[in-house]
């Protein structure tokens, strides 16, 4: 109940439908009006993306349209005040922010004709155009949710919005929980799907992709030390299948930096190859790059290039400094809206915590290797560390395991103990600490993760989004 009153101080949420449904809790439908710093007006959207992974959406006026109103200060507030009762009447919150207005940017959201404003330009009601970051997973649940939202700021926010009105689905990046429901956006809406162009592939040809990472997984998944006969069980239960997800064309691949009006991107991977986030003024839409609650999902990169922790830990240090620019440029701290979970007050705080959260993992990996009376297979560590009984999160934890194999390998403190086997057999990969001294093994994990003075919440990061705890 703390984290909704202070989330909504934060951001100006208005209405009351004001509610932040952060955590992994029901979120069917429900629609909060954020305002950044500028006064850009985000809908965030909850939908039960997947059985397990409530998400959310962002939705927002065409950020290349041009601010509507040269009218600042007293003449803004009256366009404001004048039209603000009458849309939002006692829904809006009366906050110290609220009043900021005056210096705010009219991007679309404000008064309609000149009739009041002594000549000033004309300023639309109604933005002609939104977008929409995301396009939910594409199941019954999800797009329902999305209809209801959609209804929601038509009936309580907008009147002018219409899902007709979508002109750009941009998607943080491929995962099915993300991009599942753009075809079907895309054919209601005429909405261009825009993605990087290294998620491109997965959005425009679903089958084909998932043929070929299934082929890959398996051999992955043999290496990790997983029964053959065991394997296309594991992998029905990712899920990640031909027939599971529509594909839709792209209509244009970005590759980050590239800048629409008052939207940036930037190319932030490691939970995918091409992840995206999209910064409007003071506030960064994270997908799933950051999460405020969990412990965000990682793969190996030999499994999926351009993943891996060591490109997941050099994006969150580029979101911190994207971070601290904002705070130095415009005097407020970012604010990251994650794809799952709260959003986020204080980004730089937030990554050291991460990165904690990724070191003690890793320490406890490093611990069971040390214990071990013989080298471990990937399999056997995540039973060990993670098994959690449900088969559908099996490959989530061993990926997760791979990747944390990978970069103690890539530091030089774990090696195969079988190697000799394996050029003429087909045998798991067994692993064991090659290091001796733990005192420089420490200093060089230290040495990469370089984290100082975090707010230390341990609890806040021992969970995992998809692993559901340890
Ligand atoms: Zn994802």
């Amino acid at each position: 109940m703390e984290e909704r009153t202070t989330t909504a101080n934060r951001l100006n949420a208005a209405t009351r439908r004001v509610e932040i449904f952060g955590d992994n809790v029901s979120t069917d439908g429900r629609v909060e009006r954020l305002r950044t710093r500028a006064g850009f007006v985000i809908y965030r959207i909850g939908a039960r993306v997947l059985p397990f992974l409530p998400g959310s959406l962002y939705l927002f006026a065409d950020p290349t349209a041009p601010p509507r109103s040269p009218v600042e200060g007293a003449s803004t507030q009256k366009i404001r005040s004048t039209q603000g009762a009458e849309k939002t009447g006692a829904n809006e919150t009366k906050s110290a922010n609220v009043a900021d207005l005056t210096a705010a940017k009219t991007n679309g959201f404000n008064a309609e004709t000149t009739a009041n404003l002594g000549g000033a330009p004309a300023i639309r009601t109604n933005p002609t155009e939104y977008w929409l970051i995301d396009a939910g997973s594409g199941s019954d649940e999800s797009n329902a949710d999305l209809e209801s939202a959609f209804r929601t700021i038509r009936e309580e926010f907008e009147p002018g919005f219409a899902p007709e009105k979508i002109r750009r689905i941009l998607l943080t990046h491929s995962h099915i929980d993300h991009f599942g429901g753009a075809n079907e956006l895309r054919r209601r809406t005429g909405a261009e799907v825009w993605s990087h162009s290294f998620e491109s592939r997965v959005v425009s040809s679903f089958n084909e992709q998932a043929c070929v990472s299934n082929v890959r997984s398996f051999h992955f998944l043999r290496e990790a030390g997983v029964d053959e006969a065991e394997i296309p069980g594991i992998l029905d239960g990712f899920g990640f299948r031909p027939g599971r997800a529509k594909s839709t064309p792209v209509a244009k691949t970005l590759l980050g930096g590239e800048t629409f009006g008052a939207l940036k991107t930037f190319y932030l991977p490691g939970h995918s190859p091409g992840h995206l986030a999209f910064q409007l003024d003071d506030v960064i839409l994270t997908g799933d790059l950051l999460l405020s609650k969990t412990l965000t999902q990682i793969w190996p990169s030999r499994l999926t290039p351009r993943t891996g922790v060591w490109n997941y830990i050099r994006s969150l240090r580029t979101l911190s400094r994207i971070g601290e620019r904002c705070e130095r440029a415009v005097g407020r701290k970012l604010v990251a809206l994650p794809a799952h979970e709260a959003p986020i007050f204080d980004v730089p705080n937030r990554v050291r915590q991460v990165v904690r959260g990724m070191e003690r993992r890793n320490g406890r990996l490093f611990a069971l290797l040390e214990e071990a009376e013989e080298p471990l297979t990937t399999l056997e560590i995540a039973r060990r560390m993670y098994w959690s009984g449900r088969p559908n999160r099996e490959f989530f934890a061993i990926s997760d395991v791979a990747a944390r194999l990978e970069f103690l390998q890539q530091l030089g403190l774990i090696s195969v103990a079988n190697y000799d086997e394996i050029s003429v057999a087909n045998p798991a990969l067994r692993f064991r600490k090659s290091f001796a001294d733990a005192e420089a093994a420490e200093n060089a994990v230290e040495q990469i993760f370089g984290v100082n003075g975090a707010d230390d919440e341990p609890d806040s990061v021992e969970r995992d989004a998809n692993l559901g705890g340890d």
